[in-house]
């Protein structure tokens, strides 16, 4: 198929490149110059990019950048073909997610989004997990890129309901970790043994995905960037705001979001999310240590 890629970050360069390797024909775009994908066509401005695709996919930081990609300055919107269909990955507000298909479907296109799950190494061995939002006819047309890019595809609803899925799982992301962190710190300072407390997680049901892939990275203290803080932040306040728009209240989440405000403060957005441990650790006076540390 003929697609455009929008976004050549930590998760869209390697997603594109697949592209390639599965014998698309891919143009790019990315904001910044530098970045390109070795095999498909770079584009000057995402109308560019977007020119004779059948298929627009963005992958972008936040719902500000979706906005600008698609329709601002030479943006896609005017670019696109008679049924093309924009597809998006990144994590954005699903209210603006029926603004944006809405306004796309006016110019004859069709919009789905799929958010994913994975990180970086889900993006870079094509073995993302898409949660979609769209149409079925066009989710299924879809379906030859999402397996050059994931190794599964779920398809939630109507448009949207991918966004909101993926907010609530990133939620229960959010929570685990600072359970897990918060869990360290204490045990720690309580001067238990870290191999031994992490053997007892992994055999019994306190064990997770979460705790199972962040922990090799926390005992190395590698904070380099899988998932940036600053878009869990982002992604936490998406959910914040979502939830002050179907009116109810999520106190835990508000509790973890003052966390990720002060690690900004601390210079921490660039980090991995994983890094709110060392906030902990600061307060507690304490070091989290595996015996590899
Ligand atoms: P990233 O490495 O920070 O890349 C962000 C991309 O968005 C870059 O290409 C950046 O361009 C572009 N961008 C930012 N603001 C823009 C604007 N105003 N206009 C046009 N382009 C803009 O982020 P990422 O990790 O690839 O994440 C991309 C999306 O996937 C995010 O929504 C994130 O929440 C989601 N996601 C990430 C992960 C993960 O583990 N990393 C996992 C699942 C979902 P420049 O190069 O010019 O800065």
């Amino acid at each position: 198929m003929r697609v455009a890629f929008l976004g050549l970050g930590i998760m869209g360069r390697p997603m594109a490149a697949n592209l390639v390797k599965a014998g698309h024909e891919v143009s790019t775009w990315n904001r910044s110059s530098g970045k390109e994908v070795e095999g498909a066509r770079a584009a000057a401005s995402p109308g560019e990019a977007a020119r004779g695709a059948e298929v627009v996919w963005l992958c972008v930081s936040d719902t500000e950048a979706v906005e600008q990609v698609l329709f601002g300055p030479e943006g896609a919107e005017n670019a696109l073909e008679p049924g093309a269909v924009v597809v998006d990955s990144s994590t954005i507000s699903p209210s603006a997610t029926l603004r944006f298909a809405e306004r796309i479907r006016s110019k004859g296109g069709d919009y789905v989004d799929a958010p994913m799950t994975g990180s970086k190494i889900g993006a870079e061995s094509g073995q993302l997990i898409f949660i979609v939002g769209g149409a079925e006819e066009t989710v299924e047309r879809l379906k030859p890129l999402f397996a050059a890019m994931g190794k599964l595809m779920v398809r939630v609803g109507e448009t949207g309901k991918g966004q909101s899925a993926k907010l609530a799982m990133n939620l229960i992301i959010a929570l685990t970790y600072e359970g897990f962190a918060e869990a360290l710190t204490l045990a720690t300072k309580l001067g238990v043994n870290m191999e031994k407390l992490l053997q007892l997680i992994n055999a019994s049901m306190v064990r997770s995905g979460v705790v199972e892939y962040k922990a090799p990275f926390v005992m190395k203290r590698d904070f380099t960037p899988n998932f940036p803080l600053r878009l869990m932040h982002k992604d936490i306040n998406l959910m914040l705001e979502a939830a002050r728009e179907m009116r109810i209240k999520l106190p835990a989440l508000e509790t973890v979001e003052e966390i990720y405000e002060i690690a900004t403060d601390e210079g921490q957005a660039d980090l991995d999310y994983a890094a709110t441990l060392s906030l902990l650790e600061k307060w507690a006076g304490v070091e989290v240590k595996g015996t590899s540390a």
